[in-house]
């Protein structure tokens, strides 16, 4: 597999039935650092969906025979050839997104990989046997059996590492917690096999960014996966995403995107009562008191605020300094902001283009409504600068934006912009830093800056968000729950949280003769 052995543009193909197919009609997507298109993708309509579909349902029967161990091991195997391809899955989702080839390598390429070697390991942990205690001359135990075909749609912004976070829960999931002598008592007089489980996959990816999911495709094979366990249709969200969304064979829909089309999906779920998680967008906050160390805190409020464009759900995009230090750390933020490179991104850059035309309108439109509401831009923004060479003259840059001087109603302090664009604001107490952050419909994450242990506890207790980084940002251990409250979400993922998401659970009662 070479990005250049491939025709240009690259032609995608769905993977259906576990061979790639070619579609009836094609979609164009684009190199961000050029506005070139470089790859085609498949227009996939219901009909390719529900071909999807059938197979995954199809290969149910097989797949949910295989044990623990079997799944894990074909799991672990997938995760080596990311590894071992890391570098062109790399350049490719750097091309297809506009992210550093620098960052897609440290970041999203690896946990792509640690996503698979995480849950292939955690699901022959989680077969462990529990404790139970006996009622009545009874016994119960719980089985978790898989859900059956779960429906995965993922955005744009971190297309392989969040398309992977749901991929190998799914294709992992199932287990059950059962006590030891009755354990022993089944395994010996029945011919049931309780590790017999694993879900069957349909993907949607987005539009815009496929190239890195059909790559995973041909790993995917080779790692040896039974065909129809995992299937790949690309496409649009209102056409082959609203076919998946509304398949009766669909049980479980696991859905990472915006706010309105995760409300949307919420409502399809419920006609239907599929079970269903939404990790949808952010408005997240940075609040940095006085004993905080700016050495340390400016160079990762800039991590926090611009780290792949801006464009991660978890960036920070409002910043609370306390009103003592908010004049020193605005200047040391801005003049270190301003020495950030910004270029091609398979260059030593910072920050490469946002994802696309449509999205950097976005972007600026919200730079002029802060102008509009009076605020002060205190870098970025215009592209001018950078002189960029041919062919990236038509590539979708802009600079990493510092605003200030914004009331918290402003749209740019309460909508997500989800590019980099960044308001400051300062304030006086703890009191009202909690209330001023939580004062938006949003509730994914925090970051908490400064050094008095109690305080920052106390603060991080009374935030309505779903993580809260205490003088960190983006740590992210897969073992600990993921995800939002408010408008940010539904649901949790991580080791054990994903594993609920994509099994039913039954209690079994057992009475003794
Ligand atoms: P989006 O909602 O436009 O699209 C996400 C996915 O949903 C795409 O694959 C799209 O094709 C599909 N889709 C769109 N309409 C659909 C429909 N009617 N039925 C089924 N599928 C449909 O989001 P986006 O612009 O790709 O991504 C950016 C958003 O994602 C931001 O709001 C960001 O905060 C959010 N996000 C959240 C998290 C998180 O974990 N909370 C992580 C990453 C991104």
């Amino acid at each position: 597999m070479s990005l250049s052995d491939t025709p240009n543009p690259l032609v995608v193909e769905n993977f259906i039935g576990g061979s790639f197919v070619k579609s009836s009609k094609y979609l164009d997507s684009f190199d961000p650092s050029t506005g070139e298109v470089w790859a085609q993708i498949p227009d996939s309509d219901p009909t390719e969906v529900d071909d999807a579909v059938q197979h995954a349902r199809n290969a149910f029967p097989m797949w949910s025979k295989t044990t623990a161990a079997e799944r894990a091991k074909i799991l672990i195997k997938i995760a080596d050839s990311i590894e071992e391809n890391l570098d062109k899955l790399a350049q490719a989702e750097s091309k297809d997104q506009g992210k550093p080839v620098s960052l897609a390598k440290r970041m999203d390429i690896p946990r792509a990989a640690l996503n698979f070697r995480a849950f292939a390991e955690s699901i022959c942990h989680h077969l462990n046997i529990s404790n139970c205690i006996p009622e009545m001359g009874c016994m119960n135990y719980t089985v978790r059996n898989p859900v059956g075909v779960a429906a995965l749609i993922s955005p744009w912004n971190l297309p392989l590492y969040l398309l992977t976070f749901k991929i190998a829960p799914a294709l992992a999931s199932g287990y059950f917690i059962l006590p030891l002598p009755l354990f022993i008592i089944l395994m010996l007089f029945s011919n049931y096999n309780y590790i017999e489980i694993g879900n069957c996959v349909v993907c949607k990816p987005s539009e815009i960014t496929s190239v890195t999911a059909w790559m995973l495709c041909k790993l995917i094979k080779d790692a040896g996966l039974p065909n129809g366990v995992l299937n790949m249709v690309f496409g649009t969200g209102s056409k082959a995403g609203e076919a998946l969304i509304n398949h009766q064979g669909v049980n479980v829909i696991s859905f990472t995107g915006s706010t309105n089309v995760g409300r949307h999906i919420g409502q399809v779920a419920a006609k239907s009562i599929k079970k269903v998680s939404l990790e949808l967008g952010g408005k997240n906050a940075g609040i940095i008191f006085e004993d905080a160390d700016l050495s340390k805190v400016v160079p990762a409020t800039i991590n926090s605020c611009f780290l792949n464009q801006g464009e991660i759900c978890l960036c920070t995009s409002r910043v609370f300094v306390q009103r003592t230090i908010f004049d020193e750390f605005v200047q040391r933020l801005v003049k270190e902001t301003k020495n950030l490179k910004v270029g091609p991104p398979i260059e030593d850059v910072f920050m490469g283009p946002l994802v696309s035309q449509v999205h950097l309108e976005k972007v600026r439109s919200y730079v002029e409504i802060a102008r509009k509401d009076g605020a002060r831009i205190l870098c970025g923004e215009s592209v001018d600068e950078l002189s960029l060479p041919a062919p990236y003259q038509k590539g979708y840059f802009i600079r990493p934006t510092i605003i200030t001087d914004l009331s918290d109603s402003s749209a740019c302090m309460q909508e997500e912009i989800f590019g980099p664009v960044v308001c400051l604001s300062p304030f006086d107490s703890e009191e009202e830093v909690i209330e001023r952050v939580n004062n938006v419909k949003y509730g994914l994450c925090s970051a908490i800056w400064g050094q008095k242990g109690d305080r920052l506890l106390r603060v991080a207790h009374q935030l309505h968000v779903g993580t809260v980084w205490i003088n960190c940002w983006l740590v992210r251990s897969l073992d600990m729950p993921f995800g939002g409250m408010k408008e940010s979400g539904i649901g949790r993922e991580g080791t054990s949280h994903s594993l609920e998401l994509y099994t039913e659970e039954t209690t079994i009662c057992y009475k003794f003769q």
